[in-house]
């Protein structure tokens, strides 16, 4: 029996996923599913599974949590510098089983801001404790979802840098650098909401030594999901403190390196930025890129 089912499994990996390896048999347990249907750099992947797994992605393994009675979810951060092509996805469900996903990421061009700044600005860097601080608030990884799709816009300005540009600053380029949020252009005071419920993981201030970011907040949203709001004038919310989505966290500002009031506001999945664009859209879900392991119930 088991063998048998092994069989069936290898066979649909290798007929939907492309080349597969798959060890220990009752692969199909998993069912899994791979979303979107064309992951681009920025985007945040989604594996599905009917069994607790964990997946490695470069050098990193990610957490299922469940998020349905029977069905269990790993989010897989691409980063915007990810070169297109074939990565493998190591799916291990527990000791014996595991397979090999090719995740196909297709191309996506970044535009090139040219930034002039004067001397002093440029070379303002975060403090070590600023750093720190917003390292361990992205590093969040908590077992509850708390946020739901659409994501809100977190401000009413317009978006006047978007997701994922790369940088040159006084014509030298910032390498390993791109755009991770979004920007909001919108005057000093204005509101800033929470776009999806949260927890308050981070208050940082200029008087605590934020000095790049400025005033600061990080919200945890769960399940390795967190958001990030910077440059604010004012910061309505404590540390610890629950927040509902639309809620008014902060007003915005143009403390530490910013050029002019703005919101910058990013999403993190397991500290890596992913793009805003798709939580704004809710598409971090829906067209599936590949199915594998076998139908529902095979190994049961
Ligand atoms: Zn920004």
């Amino acid at each position: 029996m088991r063998r048998r089912l092994a069989g069936v499994a290898v066979g649909l990996w290798a007929l939907m996923a492309g080349p597969v390896t798959a060890e220990g048999g009752e692969w199909s347990a998993a069912d899994g599913r791979l979303l979107p249907e064309r992951p681009v750099p920025g985007s945040t992947v989604q594996v599905l599974t009917k069994v607790p797994v964990s997946v490695r992605f470069g050098e990193r393994d990610f957490p299922s949590f469940e998020i349905d009675k029977g069905r269990w979810r790993v989010l897989v951060p691409l980063s915007a510098l990810l070169k297109p092509g074939e990565y493998p996805l190591e799916v291990t469900a527990d000791q014996e089983t595991r397979a090999t996903v090719p995740l196909t990421i297709a191309p996506r061009t970044f535009a090139v801001q040219r930034l002039r700044l004067p001397r002093d600005r440029a070379a303002l860097e975060a403090t070590a404790s600023e750093e720190a601080a917003i390292g361990a608030a992205l590093r969040t990884v908590s077992p509850v979802q708390l946020w739901q799709l659409p994501f809100r816009r977190p401000s009413g300005g317009r978006i006047s840098s978007g997701f994922g540009l790369r940088r040159t600053y006084n014509s030298v380029w910032a390498s390993g650098y791109y755009h991770r949020g979004l920007d909001f252009a919108a005057p000093t005071g204005a509101g800033v909401i929470a776009p999806a419920a949260g927890r308050v993981v981070l208050v940082g201030t200029t008087q605590r030594g934020f000095r790049l970011h400025g005033n600061t907040v990080v919200l945890d949203h769960g399940q390795g999901v967190t958001s990030i709001y910077i440059h604010l004038s004012r910061i309505l919310v404590r540390q610890g403190e629950t927040v509902k989505a639309g809620q008014p966290i902060a007003k915005v500002g143009s403390t530490g390196r910013a050029s002019g009031p703005h919101l910058h506001w990013g999403i993190y999945t397991h500290a890596v930025a992913v793009d805003p664009g798709e939580w704004l859209a809710g598409r971090i879900c829906c067209r599936v890129a590949a199915n594998f392991g076998g139908r529902a119930g095979d190994a049961r």
